[in-house]
């Protein structure tokens, strides 16, 4: 096995009210085992073919290893950027990085908001670090892997598929997305955000 389940750095019901052990259960147990499950099986077929020299469902192969290897790794980063004792604003690198490339953190705050918000179907809203331009952006996420500009980190990531939210705010998204900056762990996103600027 290529890709294990990694725990969740707090309790179910960490996260209440904002979310509910139910749905952070199911969310991690659930949704996110089977992303491992569907990355490592997918592998495995690679292999196969390979061994085979059998490629005939290869676009299908790379298309599936693409959705479940994106959703392993966007809800990983998901549970350390949030946390109980998360809320209010940056300071440090990461908030004048955030001035700096978005103007102020008000301006930054309504974009990510704005595309978690909006994504039609499933998918995420990201912050990412763009290593070419040397820039933070906000990504527009669908699905898990779809609409990327290919090679920026992400560093913060908002997940907008209804199983992580549904069973608690029905169909009012924003109100589900206006709870999670009070979780935002921005340790962690500041962590990230230095790994990345040295990689
Ligand atoms: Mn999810």
């Amino acid at each position: 096995m290529t890709y294990s389940l990694p725990d969740l750095p707090y309790d179910y019901a960490a996260l209440e009210p904002a979310i509910t052990g139910e749905i952070l259960e199911l969310h991690h147990d659930k949704h996110h085992a089977a992303y491992v499950k569907g990355a490592n099986d997918t592998l495995e077929k690679l292999a196969e073919a390979r061994d085979k020299e059998r490629f005939g469902g290869l676009v299908g192969l790379e298309k599936t290893l693409a959705f479940n290897l994106s959703g392993h790794v966007l809800h990983t980063i998901f549970w350390d950027n949030l946390s109980p004792d998360g809320g209010d604003r940056p300071g440090g690198e990461l908030g004048t990085a955030i001035d700096e490339h978005f103007g102020s953190f008000e301006a930054f705050k309504q974009q990510l908001t704005s595309a978690t918000a909006t994504v039609q179907g499933s998918g995420w809203g990201v912050l990412g670090w763009e290593p070419l331009g040397r820039k933070l952006i906000v990504q527009q996420v669908y699905d898990h892997h779809g609409n990327v500009g290919i090679g920026a980190t992400p560093l913060l990531v908002f997940d907008a598929w209804e199983h992580a939210y549904y069973l608690q705010y029905r169909n009012v998204r924003p109100d589900y997305v206006e709870r999670l900056w009070d979780l935002v762990n921005w340790n962690d996103v500041a962590a990230r955000l230095a790994a990345a600027k040295g990689a």
